[in-house]
């Protein structure tokens, strides 16, 4: 299975993301996860991406597609993957989109995951990460068994330094202007997936893996 999972910041896409590729079986590609592995591990791409998602801004399409490129191309990828943060331009979908015409391979499904930008900002602050496996929790709607504590391997969670009011409406915004073009461009190709965001996180699931299992 060939998916992309599109959304506005804080709607649930990594969330969902881990439990699909459990499901499917197919590797989770997080551009937003790459980033920040490059930034802990001290890279010149980590630096170049740090400026742009500390101010709550993309960064440039160049440097984005180059590494999805290069990540599709790895063995792991040959039976399907699931693209999470990524295309988030149209200019990414079409490189996208002319990388897996080469590949001689189509996305199966294009996932939208909607809610509106209070809930988006409640959830992102209050979004919780373990810094060893990346798990994802939130203080409120997700909360790990014991405070600040990773339930799977015990791990600091810590929380994002664009976690903040200010920088997600920055994201929430540039995500209107940039990335919800793509909706309709997903449309045109048959491809959109609509699901609603704000129902809880099983529910969520369910009406995702309920569609693809068609
Ligand atoms: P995204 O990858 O789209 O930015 P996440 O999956 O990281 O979003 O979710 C943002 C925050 O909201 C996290 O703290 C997560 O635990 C929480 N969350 C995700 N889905 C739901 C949901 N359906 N209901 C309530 N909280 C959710
Ligand atoms: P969220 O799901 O909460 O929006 P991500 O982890 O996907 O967060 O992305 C965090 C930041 O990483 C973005 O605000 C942006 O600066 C950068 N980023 C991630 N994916 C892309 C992409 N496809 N194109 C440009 N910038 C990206």
């Amino acid at each position: 299975m060939r998916l992309v999972l599109l959304g506005p910041p804080g709607a649930g896409k990594g969330t969902q993301a881990s439990a699909i590729v459990e499901k499917y079986n197919i590797p989770h590609i997080s551009t937003g996860d790459i980033f920040r592995a490059n930034i802990k591990e001290g890279t010149a791409l980590g630096q170049e991406a740090k400026a742009y998602m500390d101010k709550g801004l993309l960064v440039p399409d160049e440097l984005v597609v180059s590494i999805v490129k290069d990540r599709l191309l790895k063995d792991d990828c040959k039976e399907g993957f699931l693209l999470d943060g990524f295309p988030r331009t149209v200019k990414q979908a079409e490189a996208l989109d002319s990388e897996l015409d080469k590949m001689g391979i189509k996305l199966d499904r294009v996932i939208n995951i909607n809610a509106d930008p209070e809930i988006l900002i409640e959830r992102a602050v209050g979004r919780r990460i373990c810094r060893e496996c990346g798990a994802t929790y939130h203080v409120k709607y997700n909360p790990p068994k014991v405070e600040g504590v990773c339930d799977k391997d015990g791990g600091e969670l810590y929380q994002r330094d664009d976690d903040t009011e200010e920088t997600v409406t920055t994201r929430i915004n540039v995500y209107m202007e940039q990335t919800e073009p793509l909706i309709d461009y997903y449309k045109n190709q048959g491809l959109l997936l609509d699901v609603d965001g704000t129902k809880k996180i099983d529910e969520v699931f369910v009406d995702i893996t309920s569609e693809l299992d068609k």
